[in-house]
């Protein structure tokens, strides 16, 4: 293959990313007003289904809008040797190659960082206010952008420079060394997430002595989980769309819950999304999704370490240095038919232990509950109650509403 040849085959795969995506989103947007399915008829009143459609067709017009001009982005920069003026701003700052490495995906994301806030005020000041879910200030925003900046620099800088470093000593074998410092990085987080980045973002303080805790203990104890660690966050500074998540493992295992959670429903419904949460943490599903993900990385790097040298993907993007940069460029697009497949492969994984922690929880705790908050939880965030299959099949992580009320009352 030529490198003009390998040019072409980048650009192809640009665009059919785009065209495959705005094929199923289509197909998605033609069942916003299908009849809702009877066992779904009291999840909104009629104004505020009316209200959710509304959300669902601007929400679709503006990722068009904003996927075709990143697309457009993308290949304008492909046509008109960005990554060649970018690597030249880079060399000429510095020799050090990790130095320009860093350069340079510095000035691509920064920039495209930039480029991107408008869109981000537009989703988040008119979109997300004209339907009542913003509670983010002008404040707020600015700060959470900034705190996002300096940790991409400190925590994905410090990767990066590391995986450099060890692709300048090791040559092809660097991917070995570097596997185990994301693995033993994935893992940290997912231990430490909760007591070292949230702190950044939110406020959070452990559950006060009341009913809702004691109603949770008291099923804790019921299925034999060790629970002392219950936080509540205060998700309501930014919206009014509520969650709660599982976090860690052994003594660092904790259940955060968003403050809009526990103002939105009941105490056995709380503990019935908590009781599928222990699901997820019971059926081992905690501890398979991470180490997939590490063995998928190390996949990623393995096929990185292939091809990362070769001078072809330095050539086919204008570029006359062969450098790590510019293949990790050429890589992440040639990469992404097969990361389409994998993420395909982790949703149906995913929506499979959606399942069993549903059914954990019917028979640790109670259906009921569990349905009524799905159908609150779906209602408050204006979700899709008629998404079409396609769509279903290769994006969404969870199964439909509709399945997992199915599934429940059966
Ligand atoms: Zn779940």
């Amino acid at each position: 293959m030529t490198s003009a040849q390998l040019f072409y085959v980048l650009i192809t795969i640009l665009i059919l990313n785009f065209i495959v995506d705005k094929i199923l989103s289509t197909l998605n947007s033609n069942r916003f007003d299908d009849v809702i399915p009877p066992e779904l008829e009291d999840v909104y009143e009629k104004e505020d289904y009316e209200k959710s459609q509304a959300y669902k067709k601007t929400n679709a017009k503006f990722s068009t809008i904003t996927g075709l001009f990143s697309l457009l982005l993308t290949l304008s920069f492909f046509f008109f040797d960005g990554f060649k003026y970018v690597d030249e701003i880079a060399r000429n700052f510095t020799k050090n190659s990790i130095l320009i490495t860093l350069i340079f995906f510095g000035i691509i994301l920064i920039g495209s960082d930039l480029i991107n806030i408008p869109f981000s005020i537009y989703k988040t000041f008119v979109i997300e206010e004209q339907f009542g879910f913003n509670k983010t200030t002008k404040k707020t925003f600015i700060f959470d952008k900034l705190k996002g900046l300096v940790m991409t620099v400190v925590v994905g800088g410090g990767l990066l420079a590391l995986i450099v470093w060890f692709y300048e000593f090791a040559g092809s074998t660097f991917w070995v060394y570097a596997w185990v410092v994301i693995a033993a990085f994935s893992v940290f987080m997912n231990m430490f997430y909760s007591k070292l980045i949230v702190p950044l973002f939110n406020k959070q303080k452990p559950l006060e002595a009341g009913a809702l805790k004691t109603a949770i203990q008291d099923y804790a104890k019921t299925v034999g989980f060790k629970l002392d660690n219950i936080f509540v966050i205060d998700g309501s500074k930014r919206s009014t769309k509520a969650n709660a998540y599982f976090s860690g493992f052994g003594k660092q295992k904790r259940i955060t819950l968003y403050d809009t959670l526990i103002h939105d429903l009941e105490t056995d419904e709380i503990v019935a999304v908590l009781a599928h949460e222990v699901g997820h943490y019971k059926r081992k599903h905690i501890v398979f999704n991470l180490s997939s993900s590490i063995l998928l990385t190390g996949f990623t790097l393995w096929l990185l370490s292939l091809f990362v040298s070769l001078p072809i993907f330095s050539e086919a993007l204008g570029v006359n240095i062969p450098s790590f940069h510019i293949g990790l460029i050429a890589f992440g697009i040639l990469y992404s038919p097969i990361s389409q497949v994998t993420g395909l492969f982790m949703n149906i994984m995913s929506r499979k232990f959606e399942y069993q922690a549903d059914n954990y929880a019917k028979e640790t705790f109670s259906a009921k509950p569990l349905v009524s908050s799905l159908k609150k939880l779906s209602k408050n965030s204006l979700s899709n109650l008629t998404p079409h299959a396609a769509y279903v099949f290769m994006h969404y992580s969870h199964p439909t509403l509709l399945e997992r009320v199915k599934n429940l009352l059966e």
